[in-house]
């Protein structure tokens, strides 16, 4: 156990963040002194951290054995710089005591492309940046330069989108056959729920008929259906989404339209002629691993060959535009198995590769049973991360976003790679926020994005019952958050 003592609850999210990244999985029990000197008891922490804000400075100090400390001046009128000296001056000590670096230094945020494409804006070129950001964040090299050529390519493919007068929408189908061990979305299983799709569709088609209405005065960019697994669906009900989706927009300046099939168990030859029918341009058919053994452990009952089978049938079915989701970092996998998975996916050469490291959020089965998985190893390496992004670039693919989450394995991120004029448009409008996006859909989440840049949210219920008796309540809730 670490325990984290503040003199003042300052800062505590932010600290808190560096100490997990450096000890994952490691219990923190937090403490905020409030002039109580003394009477803490930090008990059987192994590591005790003390920050303390004094007249015109901070100090930090780590006790693990030893006691090592720092300090330095700050303004504390500049919030936002003082947060950035102590996020420095932890993770000096940290990285000290723990014997290592982490690959995007201080940066815990999920939008670490964000720094690079505002100094862009502003006129600073690749030098200036990786100073700047080495300086402030403590990234290594390596990352900010993959954050720069990423924000530089955004950029490239922003050009020729107009957002400022667009918006884009989301269709949330929470059904999947099975649940994986590491979900944390919202997510049922597609069984049990079938009886009811229909309902399910009718209380959408309430959301997609305010949509229209709302936004009739704007261009809509690109449509995102996604979930769970929406080629859950049976033909019948895909058919009646997209009829209906297609009825009610116009689609003259759409540039975009996803639907993730991502179950290879849940791909048939009808569904894909239903999407085909419609003008779906791009679809994700997501491996996460090759491996069979592991896909047994995560609770996904497909086979490897089931994918390139569901892979083969949407190329036969003329899908040009074909991404895979793989996670890195999934129990009992090591470099070669990152690497058997890439030499099977260079096999099939899909148009995007998107490459994830495992984050196991709280609401997940890995989590809520954790004893159960105790004996599982999960390890995420710059080799395997590497490996990954080797092979993307022997298929021609270039990294075209990225994001962190929060327990990430390795302290890594996830790296969307696509050939060039395939980048998933929909993907960087929702990294960079420019725009607004319409969830649609239980456990959705609506962001909407006014003149100014500032940024609202609101939430659809996840229950899905909750979601069909209460579907005037999230209109409702659409309907405030724009007014
Ligand atoms: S396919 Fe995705 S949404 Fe469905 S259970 Fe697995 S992780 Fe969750």
């Amino acid at each position: 156990m670490i325990c984290l003592i503040l003199s003042e609850e300052n800062f505590e999210y932010d600290v808190r963040g560096l100490l997990t990244a450096f000890y994952p999985g490691e219990e923190i029990c937090a403490s905020v002194r409030n002039g109580q000197e003394g009477k803490l008891e930090p008990g059987s922490a192994g590591r005790i951290l003390s920050v303390d804000y004094m007249d015109g400075k901070i100090r930090v100090s780590l006790e693990h054995g030893e006691k090592k400390a720092a300090e330095a001046a700050v303004d504390y009128e500049d919030r936002k710089e003082t947060k950035s000296v102590l996020k420095r001056l932890v993770y000096g000590l940290l990285s000290a005591d723990a014997g290592r670096e982490l690959p995007w230094g201080t940066l815990t945020g999920i939008r670490p492309t964000k720094i690079p494409m505002a100094l862009l804006e502003e006129g600073a070129d690749e030098t200036e940046i990786v100073s700047y950001m080495k300086e402030n964040y403590l990234a290594s090299e390596e990352k900010i330069r993959l954050s720069i050529e990423i924000a530089k390519r955004e950029k490239q493919v922003l050009k020729d989108v107009d957002y400022e007068d667009g918006y884009s929408l989301y269709i949330g189908i929470p059904f999947c056959p099975t649940t994986c061990l590491y979900c944390s979305f919202t997510s049922y299983p597609v069984a049990k729920w079938e009886p009811r799709m229909d309902e399910y569709l009718d209380a959408l088609f309430r959301e997609i008929d305010y949509t229209k209405e709302a936004f009739s005065h704007k261009k809509l960019n690109t449509v995102y259906i996604g979930g769970g697994t929406p080629t859950t669906l049976s033909p019948r009900h895909l058919e009646r989404l997209l009829s209906k989706v297609e009825e009610s927009f116009s689609l003259d300046n759409l540039q975009e339209w996803t639907v993730e099939a991502g179950r290879p168990d849940s791909v048939t030859r009808d569904k894909l002629r239903t999407l085909r029918r419609h003008p779906v341009s791009r679809i994700s058919i997501n491996p996460q691993t090759m491996r069979q053994e592991t896909l047994k452990i995560i609770g996904r009952h497909h086979t490897p060959e089931q994918i390139e089978e569901a892979f083969a049938m949407a190329r036969e079915e003329g899908f040009d535009n074909i991404n895979m989701d793989l996670i890195m970092g999934l129990p009992e996998e090591g470099p070669e198995d990152v690497q058997y998975t890439m030499e099977r996916l260079y096999a099939m050469a899909p148009d995007n590769i998107t490459v994830h490291s495992l984050a196991v959020k709280r609401a997940a089965r890995l989590n809520i049973m954790k004893e159960q998985y105790a004996h599982l190893k999960f390890e995420n390496t710059g080799e395997m991360m590497g490996l990954a992004a080797e092979y993307c670039e022997r298929l021609g693919l270039e990294p075209y976003y990225l994001y962190r989450q929060k327990n990430m394995a390795g302290n890594f991120e996830n790296v969307g790679y696509a050939s060039p004029g395939k980048a998933g448009i929909y993907n960087i409008l929702i990294m960079e926020e420019k725009q607004t996006i319409m969830a649609l859909g239980a456990g959705s989440t609506t962001k909407a994005v006014f003149p100014g840049g500032r940024i609202e949210r609101c939430d659809n219920v996840k229950d899905i019952d909750q979601y069909l008796g209460r579907i005037d309540e999230m209109i409702d809730r659409k309907r405030k958050l724009l007014s």
